[in-house]
This record gives C-alpha cells, structure tokens and sequence, in this order.
C-alpha cells in the first residue's frame, strides 16, 4: 500500500460487487434503513461505474487518536470519534487531490470522479477489495492490525497501467463478537446485519422526528454518532500523529451537558465550524442534548435542559420533551 501525508491508498482494478448488491438490496427491502431514502433513490447509482472508468484509487483516513477509556463522561455528550475533528468529507478529499496530482503526469487524459461519501458508492466492499480488511460483525471494514477507525474515500480513474494491488486476503473477524454484545440499542441484530432504525448514529445524524422514549433509553449520552461497536474492538489500535491528517479537537470531546445547552445557534456553529457536528444542525443537536440529559437520570440536569429548551419555542424540541417529561416524573 502507498501513503501520503497520513493517508493509505491503492489503486485496484474494478471489481465485481455482484454479491454485495445482493445484500444490500435485501438490507433495504427489510426497511433497515429507516428514513433514509436517499439510500433508495441511489440504489440503481450504485450499481454501475462510470462507463469510462477502468480502475478506482481507494484510501483510507484514521482517526483512532484517543480512548473513550480515557475521558470522563458524566453529565457530558459524547461525539464519536470521526466527528471531534477537521470533516473527512473535506481532508479526505484534499489528500485524494494531491493523489490524483501525483498520478496525473503518468496517466494520459485522465478522467476522474471524487467519492467521500458524496457519489452513490458502496464503500465498504470498495474498501475489502483495495485490501484495507475484512467487512466485520460490526458491519465496518475491519483491518486486522490497525481496527476499523477509517473513512474510506477515493476516485473513479481512467487509468489501466497501474501496478497491481495485493491480493485481498481471507482474514475475518477473530468471532469474539465483542461489538453485537456491546451495542446498546441491539442494532447489530446478528454478526454483521445492522438495523439502522435503532442505532445510536442514525437517530442522533440521520433521524429527523421526536426520538420515542423506548429507543431514547438505549442512546445514553451519544449526541452525535456512536462508537461503542469499534471501542469494543480488540483489533482497534490508537495511532500515532503522522498517521492521521486531522487530530481530534480537545474542547469537543464530552463537552458538559449544561455547556451545550448554554449555545445559542450562531455559537453552535461557531463550536462545531469544518467539523461533520455542523451538519446535523442545531434544533437535532439539541433534540440529541434533551436526550443525554434524560438518561443521566439527575432531575436537576434534565429539569434545567428542558426549561432552556422550552424557552426556544422549536416544536421538534416542544414535542420531544413531552415525549421524555412524562416518562421522567411518571
Ligand atoms: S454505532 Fe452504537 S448503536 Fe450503532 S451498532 Fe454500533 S454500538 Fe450499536
Ligand atoms: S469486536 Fe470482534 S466480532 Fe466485532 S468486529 Fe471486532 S473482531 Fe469482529
């Protein structure tokens, strides 16, 4: 595998995801998704490769830089790991720049499209086939020296003369099954099959609605993402600085719950500014807040959360401290 400035990448061959269309076809007619039905409209997308493209440059960002073993969680939120940091849509695209800029002046005409998550793409078996490691139970591609905390990105190339990757190797997870037992919200519903209605990342990212009392019980106090499936993992290894293209920003890894709630949209921004937090905007940040406060189970933090939250007249927000009020003092 090649590397620059932190990142790993290979060029390989398109592969024949054949099988894996298979299971992701499946995953979507069970409803997995939720309401996710961007996943749906770019079903067919994924499918193909451009017509023009004969081989993809994939790569691979860490982020492993610190332990949750490490931080102090009360009365905190906790952001996952890949979201406390410069956004991987950004860095990640840089790097993959600067890779195509090195491959430009020995390929001719090169054509390419960019993926970070932005083209229809399956990733993960992208990322198997470049030789980066097994798909795991935890549904993430695992390697079997560094763990599973990438992101994958990469591009479509016009480009045939390349030296060929190595071999994808047989290697699986060691069966400890660590990540399924450590999921909360039983999202991983067997080795490798996640249902993405009950998990944490999707309801703090992805879900738009009053999150019920039932699955709020299960989120503890994740306010964006979770990571409890790759801490878990015996094969995640904390990586050095040269490793990574961005480092974890301190101030945002737990930031108390009192302090968040204390933000008003514009400081919201401003906190989480070029990092992934800023997507999911502030009323679902709140909303995700609201919920860490109630699983504390301290009447004081939950008490005054809802009435900063109340103040702000935010239906979403209205609705779902109705949805936890009453389960709190009933
Ligand atoms: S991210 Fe969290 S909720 Fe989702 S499957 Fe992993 S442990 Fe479960
Ligand atoms: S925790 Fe165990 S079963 Fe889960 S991905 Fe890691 S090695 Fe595989």
């Amino acid at each position: 595998m090649s590397s620059i400035g932190g990142i790993g990448f290979r060029i390989i061959p398109l592969p024949d995801l054949t099988h894996y269309f298979l299971e992701y076809d499946e995953w979507l007619a069970s409803g997995f998704h939720g309401d996710m039905d961007y996943l749906v409209r770019g079903k067919e997308k994924r499918r193909y490769f451009p017509e023009w493209a004969n081989s993809i440059l994939v790569c691979r960002s860490f982020y492993n830089d610190f332990s949750w073993g490490d931080v102090d969680f009360e009365a905190c939120g906790l952001i996952a790991k890949y979201a406390v940091r410069d956004d991987y849509h950004i860095t990640l695209k840089m790097k993959i720049y600067e890779i195509l800029l090195e491959i430009e002046p020995k390929a001719e005409s090169l054509r390419y499209k960019i993926f970070v998550d932005s083209s229809p793409v399956l990733e993960k078996p992208v990322g198997y086939f470049a030789g980066f490691g097994f798909i795991g139970s935890n549904t993430l591609v695992v390697d079997s020296e560094w763990g599973s905390y990438f992101n994958i990105g990469g591009a479509f190339l016009s480009v045939s003369n390349f030296e060929p990757s190595n071999p994808v190797t047989a290697e699986a997870c060691v069966d400890c099954n660590l990540c399924v037992k450590a999921c909360p919200t039983k999202a991983l519903i067997q080795p490798g099959l996640l249902d993405a209605r009950r998990c944490i990342s999707y309801l703090t990212i992805e879900y738009k609605g009053v999150i019920n009392v039932d699955k709020a019980r299960g989120m503890g106090n994740w306010i964006f993402g979770c990571d409890l499936c790759q801490e878990i993992c015996p094969l995640n290894k904390r990586l050095s600085d040269q490793n990574l293209i961005s480092y974890a920003r301190a101030h945002l890894i737990a930031p108390p719950l009192d302090f968040l709630v204390s933000l008003d949209e514009k400081e919201f921004y401003k906190l989480f500014s070029g990092t992934p937090v800023s997507r999911v905007g502030y009323v679902r940040f709140m909303r995700n807040v609201l919920v860490a406060a109630f699983n504390t189970g301290d009447s004081n933090i939950f008490s005054t959360i809802c009435f900063k939250l109340k103040e702000l007249k935010i239906p979403l927000l209205e609705n779902q401290i109705k949805e936890l009020e009453e389960s709190f003092y009933g």
